[in-house]
């Protein structure tokens, strides 16, 4: 904390208890921060003077943020607000508060971390609303909508449909071929798209069907069809409606929604994608498909090489992140960057403040958040030592942050899921196992990362206050540069520097990011295909000699090198090594350059040349006279023993020499001067 932070803490009408003294020497704090019990109310005149002079604030308090806000700018003249904590359900309304000042500084100094958001992108909707559906309720919903928004139905079936009275919603029947986009830039394409016929009496008649597909473009789609949604989690895209139409509370919250979709939308673009470190394909060949299979709304595309990123479609889960073995995806909202220096606050001061065996709690900012408060009100609320931890969402969580978080000194992770995410959860089991997996065999105990997917707060309650108390592990804040590798590299070396069981290599489940490629020496011709499809540089090649050579630490496993090689003779074996030989470049194999025999440059190698002749002995080509001489001669020689090998066109004999006109002319005025008839002709 810097010391020019002024610190108010509230006991909150003394419904909890505050150790000043505590939580001033583990923020090194001068002196002990004043402690006051009604900050939002009979004592808000405390914040004047701080916020008049520009000072910096920290408000141990959320509950009433609005109130606090408004006295602070008042106060202020400024914009410039005071970071705002929640030390009240998170440590103090807990059996354990009297014991919580570490877990309250610690709260207190991660509050005080600045992070830098992510950039936004702007979705801009007119209110260009199209329903779908196969009966009246669509008729309806757009009857109610058209006082408020520029509406269109249209039916995918038309059997006896009410028409509307009058009509000032077109009402259009078609079949969807295809649809697309998002809030502000949705395209449906129809085919047999057809008009109401104003004249329908009974039920409603179209008119002649439109010549070719048609795209009805909108701004909102609310799709009242009751088939199978046009988009994969539909829920999770903007300006998308979806509502059975046989449930009524499903429609009408469909329709309140829609009211609010006009005018101008900022979201964050939560992932940056970083083309050059993609390895999705080379040469047409495909290879890591992991972001393109954990996306849940088809938000990622492949592109060539790597894929795209939609940051209109993206909803923000973060998985392609957390999945990415590069680095390629990254997350920001926040950076991991970011995250790890919450945490490093979080954890270094609960040290600091004599706390031990932290567990992390991670949860979502919405339900997570509750979960607690829940148990905070009505139960034994938090473990002194379980220390809660907001993100954005779990499922961004990926195996450098879950490693870094223990390197910090967390003895145990708990993410807290509500079950009703149960299905967007495979990414971050995956990375858990990874983990556990690397901190079991190194003697750190087994599962000491674990998912709670409970929403039930006593249940989540009785689990926390039941968790074995795990040694804790040395703690390393180092500082994390934020790129994927790195930030990995650095937990492990760390987890084994102080690891119980230190091991030379920790064997990994099939698909970690890290490992061995293993190359069969006698399938192998060193042609090296799989070093320039290798989108890591972890194969490379020996200009000076025919050789094939790897660096494990920068492989991801991708299987590029596994899909490219003609002979088929590499396997990968994901493995991590921990004597630090992974960041040396090792020979995978070797071989003595192979010398043309006509003029002793060295080309290919003895072994795929020796092949290749034993290949083609029996070759209608190489069967005449040096015929397999030239298969052991270099690109130039081959050219001259082939022309060398090709009849002489000077031993045909003496060839006649070419005559001209001056020749003939000549020859004709001798015969002329001697008189010879015949060569006058
Ligand atoms: S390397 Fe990363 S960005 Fe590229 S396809 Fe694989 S997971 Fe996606
Ligand atoms: S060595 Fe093979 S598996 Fe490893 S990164 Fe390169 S292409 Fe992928």
């Amino acid at each position: 904390m810097t010391k020019t932070q002024t610190l108010f803490l509230c006991t909150c009408d003394n419904s909890q208890k505050i150790d000043a003294k505590a939580i001033g020497k583990a923020l090194d704090l001068d002196t002990s921060p004043k402690i006051y019990e009604q900050l939002c109310r009979s004592q808000i005149e405390a914040l004047n003077s701080t916020a008049a002079a520009g000072q910096q604030a920290t408000i141990c308090c959320t509950q009433e943020i609005p109130v606090l806000l408004e006295a602070w700018a008042e106060a202020s003249g400024d914009d410039t607000a005071p970071h705002f904590v929640n030390i009240r359900e998170n440590a103090g309304w807990s059996e354990d508060g009297p014991k919580s000042s570490a877990k309250m500084a610690a709260l207190i100094g991660e509050a005080q971390v600045n992070v830098s958001g992510s950039t936004n992108v702007t979705l801009h909707s007119d209110g260009r609303t199209l329903i779908l559906g196969n009966d009246d309720t669509a008729i309806e919903a757009a009857k109610r909508l058209a006082q408020h928004l520029d509406v269109t139905v249209l039916l995918t079936r038309a059997d006896e449909i009410l028409p509307p009275a009058i009509g000032n919603v077109p009402v259009l029947l078609g079949k969807i071929t295809t649809a697309s986009g998002y809030l502000g830039k949705f395209a449906v394409n129809v085919d047999g798209l057809r008009t109401l016929d104003p004249s329908s009496r009974g039920s409603a008649q179209f008119g002649s069907v439109a010549k070719g597909p048609t795209c009805l473009d909108a701004d909102i789609l609310i799709d009242l069809r009751g088939t199978p949604a046009l988009f994969p989690a539909p829920e999770k895209r903007d300006g998308y409606l979806y509502a059975e139409p046989g449930n009524p509370a499903a429609v009408e919250r469909a329709l309140f929604d829609a009211l609010n979709l006009l005018g101008e939308f900022e979201k964050p673009h939560y992932v940056l994608h970083t083309a050059t470190q993609c390895a999705h394909s080379r040469n047409s060949i495909v290879a890591c498909t992991r972001c393109l299979d954990a996306c849940p709304t088809s938000a990622i595309q492949p592109a060539g090489d790597h894929v795209t990123i939609d940051p209109y479609i993206c909803a923000g889960c973060g998985e392609c992140s957390a999945v990415c073995p590069t680095g390629a995806n990254s997350y920001q909202y926040p950076s991991v960057k970011g995250v790890m220096a919450r945490a490093r606050a979080l954890l270094s001061t609960f040290q600091k403040g004599g706390g031990s065996a932290p567990v992390l709690l991670i949860t979502n900012p919405t339900d997570g958040v509750e979960t607690i408060a829940m148990m905070a009100r009505y139960g034994r609320g938090l473990p002194a030592r379980v220390l809660p931890f907001t993100l954005n969402t779990i499922t961004s969580v990926g195996l450098d942050t879950l490693l870094s978080l223990i390197a910090y000194g967390a003895s145990r992770i708990v993410l807290l899921a509500n079950p009703a995410q149960a299905s967007e959860l495979s990414v971050l089991h995956q990375q858990i196992e990874y983990a556990n997996a690397i901190l079991h065999a190194l003697g750190y105990g087994k599962d000491r990362i674990t998912v709670l997917e409970e929403a039930d707060p006593s249940m989540v309650e009785n689990i926390l206050w039941s968790l074995p108390k795990d040694p804790a592990t040395p703690a390393n804040y180092f500082t994390c540069a934020g790129e994927k590798r790195e930030t990995l590299s650095q937990a492990l070396i760390h987890l084994h520097a102080a690891a119980p069981t230190p091991q030379d290599r920790v064997s990994l489940p099939v698909g970690a990011p890290f490992g061995e490629v293993i190359v069969d020496g006698h399938a192998c011709t060193l042609c090296l295909a799989c070093t320039s499809a290798c989108p890591t540089g972890a194969l490379k090649s020996n200009p000076e000699r025919p050789e094939l050579r790897f660096r494990e630490a920068a492989c991801v496993q991708c299987g590029l090198c596994l899909k490219t090689c003609p002979e088929k003779a590499i396997t990968l074996s994901p493995s991590i090594d921990f004597t630090g030989k992974a960041r040396n470049l090792t020979t995978l194999k070797s071989e003595q350059p192979f010398e043309c025999i006509r003029c002793g440059k060295p080309f290919g190698t003895k072994a795929s040349i020796e092949r290749m002749a034993e290949k083609l002995k029996n070759h209608s080509m190489f069967s005449g006279p040096g015929g397999m001489d030239r298969l052991r001669m270099c690109e130039d020689c081959r050219v001259f023993a082939m022309a060398d090998a090709r009849p002489d066109p000077f031993t045909s004999g003496t060839r006649p020499i070419t005559r001209t006109t001056d020749d003939y002319l000549r020859e004709r005025e001798a015969a002329t001067s001697k008189n010879d008839p015949e060569k006058l002709n």
